[in-house]
């Protein structure tokens, strides 16, 4: 007998509280060609979910960031799948929020829905002295999985580095290589237990900078920075001292509607650089002239609509396979179900098998996104466990 589930969910998305939080160092994209952004008019009121698996890196003896079974300093409280599921959570907060930009100062550009979130596809742990440090190898190669589909998060470490950041492999559509690997997040949360500072300050450091990330993967540029993060223009001392413009033509996002550093400038006698430090561009209206961007620096999250249209377009060519609405457009079953993958999909999703029960247990914590519908045989969710199936729509582009 068939069984069918049929729930749909209502994800209801708030705006991310912004906090206190000194401003994370330099990302930097390794790319060296020109830059392309497309002019592709794309659907960009057609919400557009991201599968992302997120990599812990351990030492060999399992100590040294989160863990499968607690924060890897003993609480059992919280552990690498619930960060995983908060990290994921607040991203998706600040891809459901967007806010004027800041510059240029009195533009009328429209505040666009950005449409775009993510899905936590699988979280795995990976005991090793040798990818523990960050970019002491190369661990895209050796550790990412399903790279054609799922965008791979590594959380990493450097000794004698006490700030969020991280690097993101490419901005090219067309590129499977879609990595991003970013440093001390486990330290920076030690940190915040020691002192007893708000979980937010913490979240926001960590939330924001794997969101910039991840939206070099997607297809944005700094706006007001090169790629390494250094200020453009500049000149012998950065950023260029009063009343010298500088303006390098290679210092462009590519989008009309986000002003160069070097337009923001010559609009200021030359005084003041845009790229103003963390959350300095936030709620005080006299302090003008400070780029908001998600791409800068600043600990904001605003995009323009030329930004969102790139996001969508690439998402809509290249990047298609990397779709929660791509994934269920084929039919599959799976005789068990489990962690290290947290979510699944199909078109027709057929768990359990005959000689094999299909169990959800200890803390699991699943999803199966279907099109059409789910057949369950020889199935057991424990207690302590939980799965949601959620109705999706195959793509519509
Ligand atoms: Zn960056």
């Amino acid at each position: 007998m068939k069984k069918y589930l049929l729930i749909i969910f209502q994800i209801i998305l708030t705006a991310g509280v912004l906090s206190l939080q000194s401003q994370p160092n330099r990302c930097l994209a390794d790319d060296t060609a020109a830059i392309i952004i497309s002019k592709k008019t794309a659907a960009t009121d057609i919400i557009k979910q991201v599968r992302i698996n997120i990599h812990y890196m351990l030492k060999s003896d399992n100590t040294g960031n989160f863990r499968m079974e607690d924060d890897g300093d003993g609480r059992t409280s919280y552990d690498g799948y619930k960060f995983a599921f908060d990290l994921t959570q607040w991203m998706n907060n600040n891809c459901a929020f967007n806010e004027k930009l800041n510059i240029p100062t009195g533009n009328t550009i429209s505040v666009l829905d950005k449409n775009y979130s993510f899905i936590l596809d699988a979280v795995y742990y990976w005991p090793d002295d040798l990818t523990y440090y960050y970019q002491s190898t190369t661990p895209a190669v050796s550790k990412s999985k399903n790279m054609d589909s799922v965008l791979n998060i590594f959380l990493s470490h450097q000794d004698n580095h006490y700030k969020c950041s991280g690097y993101a492999s490419t901005t090219s559509e067309s590129s499977k290589n879609k990595f991003t690997e970013n440093r001390v997040y486990w330290y920076v949360y030690k940190g915040n237990r020691a002192t007893n500072a708000p979980f937010d300050w913490f979240m926001h450091s960590a939330g924001h900078n794997t969101l910039h990330e991840l939206t070099h993967l997607l297809g944005l540029y700094h706006t007001i920075m090169y790629n390494d993060g250094s200020s453009c223009p500049v000149t012998s001392s950065t950023p260029s001292s009063a009343g010298t413009c500088i303006n390098d033509p290679f210092c462009d996002d590519g989008c009309d509607d986000t002003p160069t550093a070097y337009e923001v400038m010559l609009s200021n006698g030359c005084n003041k650089h845009p790229q103003c430090g963390w959350l300095s561009s936030n709620g005080d209206p006299t302090d003008i002239d400070c780029s908001n961007n998600l791409m800068d620096y600043a600990g904001t999250v605003a995009l323009s609509p030329c930004q969102i249209n790139t996001i969508h377009a690439n998402l809509e060519g290249g990047m298609k396979t990397y779709l929660l609405c791509a994934a269920v457009e084929e039919d599959v079953s799976y005789c068990d179900i489990g962690y290290p993958k947290v979510s699944y999909y199909g078109k027709e999703v057929n768990i359990g098998c005959t000689a094999n029960k299909a169990t959800v247990s200890n803390k699991e914590n699943l999803f199966v996104y279907y099109a059409e519908n789910v057949e369950l045989l020889n199935f057991e969710v424990s207690s302590t466990a939980s799965i949601e199936f959620i109705l999706e729509t195959p793509c519509e582009f």
